[in-house]
């Protein structure tokens, strides 16, 4: 017999899901969300989406904070300035290298299966994509002129800079700052109940936001699009239990079984949420507390691989590139794929992971290699759903780079790793 009681969270959260799925796929098929419906009103543009927007604001609220609190306590527990140099190019180096890999793969299975090629699609749904911003900008907003302006607007480089700066400097003034050091403490653990407290509601929210999702997703259009979503899930899967796996075993000797059970609350998150950045408290909770990560290393390459590593998405954007191109019958040359490889890899870096952010890169890609951006039309209707897979394949990116750094460092708990049970959130908050 099923008892609910006795599920741990991410039993409930799936449990959540999977009646989300079936509720909002009633709603669908039987027809009852349409516009101006009572059902489409009331519940599922009424209450569907406020318990999921208070859910996700809740999220949200905690990672400003959390991203401030957390990275001055890293910075301090690290008290080796060389050391966070190291952490920061180890993991720029391999957000980099995954995300290009996964991109690189991405257009070789597109490209070899050929979809797209021979469809006939027409769209009268217009893209208006927001620009990305400029690379030199990305650079320049590093360093935040006000940071409490960067704070307010969830800036993260900004933020992360900021945190950092301040860390090192408690960290020289010394004795005198001592207090302050313990207040980041005292608050960061404050934060991390915070967290929580809040994944405790999320069976019930996930539920809301997943009803929602399945509510408003367009199954006409998803039979039609079958061969793009195929592909481009089949690439998000590969990538997660192939690249990333090896990935992980070949830089850390780490078991991927292992990593793969503990991370499923935080791809849980990040797929209900569709936003890396708002996952960004669930996963820095996952590292630290399932899989043994020093908050040292995590409270750095968890904001910072939400805000430049992209995995999902660039997968996204190779399988989106192939497909649409073939729809206009325009051939790439290889110039053209290294351009489309070498634009998402430096997209990814300037774009926040947040909801819907992988089509404004790919605009951007398609105006580089001259595919009309309207095309991007074809694929809107089901990309909410794709959002929702690459983003779970992007938050586990960050994961597992957060690990292997960590490792690599001698700042892994392996006892902690190796015990399945270790962190597993309270059901009862
Ligand atoms: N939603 C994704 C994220 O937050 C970004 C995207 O692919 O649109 O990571």
């Amino acid at each position: 017999m099923l008892n609910i009681n006795k599920m741990n969270l991410t039993m409930k959260v799936l449990f959540g899901m999977l009646l989300g799925v079936i509720v909002g796929l009633g709603l669908n098929i039987y027809q009852l969300n349409t516009e101006g419906s009572w059902a489409n009103t009331y519940i599922v543009d009424g209450l569907f989406y406020v318990i999921g927007k208070m859910f996700i604001n809740a999220l949200k609220m905690l990672v400003v904070p959390l991203v401030f609190f957390s990275l001055i306590c890293g910075v301090c527990g690290i008290a080796d300035t060389k050391m966070l140099g190291r952490v920061g190019s180890k993991s720029f180096f391999l957000y980099m290298l995954t995300t290009a890999i996964a991109i690189a793969v991405s257009i070789s299975i597109a490209a070899s299966v050929g979809i797209g090629e021979g469809m006939a699609l027409e769209t009268d749904t217009v893209f208006m994509g927001k620009e990305a911003p400029p690379l030199a900008d990305v650079f320049i907003n590093i360093i935040p002129s006000n940071p409490i302006k960067a704070m307010a607007e969830g800036e993260m480089l900004s933020l992360i800079f900021f945190s950092i700066l301040a860390g090192i400097s408690l960290l020289m003034v010394g004795e005198k700052a001592r207090s302050l050091v313990s207040l980041a403490e005292t608050a960061n653990a404050v934060m991390m109940k915070m967290v929580t407290l809040v994944m405790a509601f999320a069976p019930y929210a996930v539920f809301a936001l997943i009803a929602k999702s399945m509510a408003d997703v367009g199954l006409e259009l998803l039979n039609q699009l079958m061969g793009y979503v195929f592909v481009l899930v089949g690439a998000l899967l590969l990538h997660l239990f192939g690249t990333l796996m090896i990935v992980l075993k070949v830089f850390s000797g780490l078991s991927p079984r292992l990593f793969l059970k503990k991370i499923r609350t935080a791809q849980l998150f990040a797929f209900s949420t569709a936003s890396s950045n708002a996952t960004i408290p669930v996963t820095l909770r996952t590292v630290t507390e399932r899989m043994g990560v020093n908050n040292s290393v995590a409270s750095f390459t968890i904001p910072f691989g939400a805000t430049i590593n992209m995995d999902g998405t660039a997968i996204m954007q190779g399988v989106a590139t192939v497909f649409i191109a073939n729809i206009y019958g325009i051939d790439l040359t290889t110039l053209d794929y290294l351009t489309v490889i070498l634009l998402s890899v430096l997209a990814s870096i300037g774009t926040a992971g947040v909801p819907g952010v992988g089509l404004i890169m790919l605009s951007m890609v398609f105006v580089q290699v001259g595919i009309p951006v309207e095309g991007i039309g074809l694929i809107l209707g089901v990309d909410r759903l794709m959002d929702m897979v690459r983003t779970a394949v992007n938050v586990s990116g960050d994961a597992v780079v957060s690990t292997i750094v960590a490792k690599s460092e001698g700042k892994l708990d392996v006892e902690c790793y190796c015990d399945p049970d270790a962190g597993l959130v309270p059901t009862q908050a």
